[in-house]
């Protein structure tokens, strides 16, 4: 995890990276992280285990991960942090869409499955939910 860098956008990669090395960076933090990095550690461990789980299958708990780890950006509004509770907000719903979209293909294609119906139904409140703490 890099904490004091510009220079992970330009030499971002991230799209060949695996899921799991996915984790949320610090991109133009007006104090080089010092007002964040405890947060983003949490946000960050929060965010790895949720795709752990994704993997996994358990969705139930890879929501609560991120809806966890969206709560904590809610201590950076108190910092002068705000871009970068914004930048972190937006990777996890970006997380939590595609999570949703996934269970949407599982639980209503043709081959759906109906054992995810009930989680795919979660991911779209909390998505919900999330959408209306800003
Ligand atoms: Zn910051």
């Amino acid at each position: 995890m890099k904490l004091n860098g510009f220079s992970s956008l330009l030499n971002g990669d991230s799209e060949s990276q695996s899921r799991e090395d996915n984790k949320i960076e610090l991109l133009g933090c007006p104090f080089g992280g010092n007002n964040c990095k405890k947060q983003l550690a949490v946000i960050n461990n929060s965010y790895t285990d949720s795709a752990k789980y994704q993997n996994e299958k358990n969705y139930q708990k890879a929501i609560e991960l991120l809806k966890s780890a969206y709560y904590k950006t809610h201590e950076l509004q108190k910092t002068s942090c705000v871009k970068c509770a914004g930048l972190f907000r937006t990777t996890i719903t970006k997380s939590l869409e595609d999570m949703h979209k996934e269970l949407e293909r599982m639980s209503t294609g043709i081959f759906r499955n109906k054992r995810y119906y009930g989680v795919y139904v979660e991911a779209g409140n909390a998505l919900k939910e999330l959408s209306q703490q800003d």
